[in-house]
């Protein structure tokens, strides 16, 4: 591609974005479109129109369901017949309530920011601003489960102080249709009295599509934002947006007018540039805040440690045009499914190059989809994986996901040879065009390797500019608190880390320390003295995550993620013992099964005192009781049988008494 036409291809994806952020003619201040756009741009009302994602029957198998139970009950270890609520639950629910009586309620005049999550973490976004009897709600996402919440699949904000309050809640705000920003919603929004959604195009399809996976919840109150309209939100609120760079279309920042003053509220940001200047139309952006005080600014805070201005996305989508023109065989391309303007480019090249795409990876379909409802890029060299093979291989280009090396993900089955369709060639050429997400270094190396090992050629960011991330750099974020003037300053999106790196910067650019905070998850944090002073309240609202395993969410969670720790460490030692009902004494030896504990065969020692422990337990534990009380029975074996094995082997498997009488 030459510069013209580099410079072309720029300007109508520029074109493009700027068309389906400010094409509505709707100028009515208070006017919100209950409407959803057709793929062809001109507008049906939602009642007749479908999105044909609602009109496919989805597979009952990969339906969830989730219920929530009124009161959770979790089944405590070695009882394993007995319900009740351990005291850990009881602890947990006195201490929410506690905190959560301790907020006191909103006094007049105040402006509240309350960040629910996203301010500990990268994920599960969601923040509350609240002002006299309204509330609004930015973000409401989730986050991936972490290595020290074994098995679990996400994790959720917390909502209790919404839930008190439902109906002070007004609206929710999307910024972007990214998990991290959204995947809470089907979890939580009708707990919270299901408030109108605002969200411009591509999360709101993002959004409907997943409520789509949970039949039985109620219908989302969806509202299209088209970028130019001002809203009324309650009585105390007026809402405008405005476009930012990230990596997903629509993504955009608030302005959120209070009676105290007017809020910039950015989430996910980076800039368009080139070589650290930003472009013509990152410029005229940020203009509209030059003769403005903002009260407030909010931003995130991801990239923050990283100097200077990130690759820009031009140069990434250049160097892959290059790759791309040059391989002699097929283009095997892994990235995220996140990165959807990036995917775009790379369908639109392969158009260029006359070439074939597959899109592999759930997520990533999804999203295709959405671009395709929203007809962003022509989709018509798009091919079904199974027609592959009928091309030469130098016509092909895989779009897949996996590149962190996820366990049964595409990559990961092309590493170890159990894909159906793709079985790497000599000629194929593997662009990772990703980072390494922190945390997931390990499976990433054994994904290399595994690809290494079959002669594959790869080619990483390491290597050559083939990935930016969708956050900015320091250099970046800076750009754009110079170009916000505001009295205060909350950052957001990151690790505590990465929050004070950032209120580093904004000191550093000559805010006063005083009018910067530094949230946690539910920080209360009030603007007072009508707009003069900011400061973070000592009362905390409710901020335990809430665990989503499998069809059970609950943030009381905590039991079975400390069951599963200590069989990861330790393992499982269950005991079979049969009891004469009448006499109390052992039928027999008692049964032992182990798992991940010992090796049973070579610790034949152990296990024969084991069973003297047990028979002499059992025999204390009945003797002159009448009927026997087995409960009592399962206690005193758990207890002596751990006390036992803990000297013997330092090792502490949950034991598992199992009492049988006859
Ligand atoms: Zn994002
Ligand atoms: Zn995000």
């Amino acid at each position: 591609m030459n510069d013209e036409q580099k410079n072309k291809n720029r300007k109508r994806g520029g074109k493009n974005f700027h068309r389906h952020f400010s094409s509505s003619k709707n100028k009515d201040k208070r006017e919100v479109t209950h409407l959803l756009p057709d793929i062809t741009g001109s507008v049906v009302e939602k009642d007749t129109f479908t999105p044909a994602y609602l009109k496919t029957k989805h597979n009952k198998k990969t339906e969830r369901k989730i219920k929530i139970p009124e009161k959770r009950k979790v089944y405590n270890e070695g009882f394993e017949d007995t319900v009740f609520e351990s005291n850990f639950e009881q602890s947990q629910k006195n201490k929410n309530i506690t905190s959560e009586s301790r907020v006191p309620p909103i006094k007049d005049g105040v402006l509240r920011i309350v960040p629910l999550g996203g301010v500990e973490e990268i994920g599960k976004n969601m923040t509350v601003i609240e002002y006299g009897d309204d509330i609004i709600v930015v973000d409401c996402g989730f986050q991936f489960s972490e290595a020290e919440t074994p098995g679990i699949d996400f994790l959720l904000p917390n909502i209790s102080y919404l839930e008190k309050m439902k109906k002070k809640i007004k609206a929710i705000f999307i910024t972007h249709g990214h998990y991290d920003h959204i995947g809470a919603i089907p979890y939580i929004v009708d707990r919270i009295g299901n408030p109108p959604i605002y969200s411009r195009q591509f999360g709101a399809y993002t959004i409907e599509k997943r409520q789509a996976e949970f039949p039985d919840l109620p219908t989302l109150n969806m509202n299209i934002i088209q970028g130019d309209e001002t809203m009324t939100i309650g009585k105390h609120f007026k809402i405008s947006f405005f476009a930012i760079s990230h990596a997903i279309p629509d993504s955009m920042g608030l302005i959120i007018e209070t009676p105290v003053g007017k809020i910039a509220f950015i989430e996910d940001v980076r800039l368009e540039h080139i070589n650290g200047v930003p472009t013509e139309k990152e410029i005229k952006r940020y203009a509209q805040f030059k003769n403005e005080e903002m009260l407030l600014l909010t931003m995130d805070s991801t990239s923050v440690e990283k100097p200077g201005f990130s690759i820009p996305e031009s140069r990434v989508i250049e160097t892959i045009n290059e790759i791309m023109k040059n391989v002699p065989g097929r283009l095997i391309i892994g990235t995220f499914a996140s990165q959807v303007e990036r995917i775009m480019e790379f369908i639109k090249m392969s158009q260029h190059y006359n070439k074939k795409v597959v899109i592999d990876g759930r997520s990533m379909k999804t999203n295709i989809e959405i671009v395709r409802l929203l007809n962003l890029v022509k989709l018509d060299n798009i091919i079904p994986i199974e027609e592959m093979k009928n091309y030469p291989s130098n016509k092909v280009v895989v779009i897949a996901t996996g590149a962190q090396g996820e366990e049964y993900s595409v990559f990961d089955r092309i590493a170890s040879k159990t894909h159906k369709f793709i079985k790497l060639e000599p000629s194929d050429t593997i662009l990772f065009s990703a980072s390494a997400i922190p945390g997931n270094e390990r499976s990433i190396t054994r994904l290399k390797d595994n690809l290494y090992r079959q002669n594959a050629k790869i080619i990483t960011y390491a290597d050559s500019d083939v990935h930016a991330s969708g956050h900015g750099n320091r250099g970046e974020l800076e750009w754009i608190h110079k170009q916000i003037p505001h009295r205060f300053f909350i950052p957001l999106h990151g690790y505590h880390f990465m929050l004070r790196i950032h209120a580093e910067l904004a000191e550093s650019l000559g805010l006063p320390k005083s009018n910067i905070v530094i949230p946690d998850n539910g920080s209360v944090i009030e603007i007072t003295e009508h707009g003069k002073k900011i400061s973070m309240r000592k009362e905390k609202a409710p901020s335990d995550p809430v665990m989503v395993d499998g069809f059970s969410i609950g943030n009381m969670q905590d039991v079975v993620i400390r069951d599963r720790r200590l069989l990861a460490e330790d393992g499982i030692f269950i005991i079979v013992a049969t009891i004469n009902a009448r006499t109390g004494k052992l039928r027999k030896s008692p049964d032992i099964i182990s798992r991940g504990f010992v090796y049973l065969r070579e610790s034949q020692e152990l296990l024969q005192q084991t069973r003297l422990i047990i028979k002499k337990v059992v025999e204390e534990s009945t003797a002159g009781s009448y009927p026997i009380n087995f409960d009592y029975i399962k206690t005193n074996i758990t207890d002596s049988v751990r006390k036992f094995l803990l000297q013997q082997t330092d090792k502490k498997p949950l034991v598992i008494p199992v009492v049988l009488a006859v």
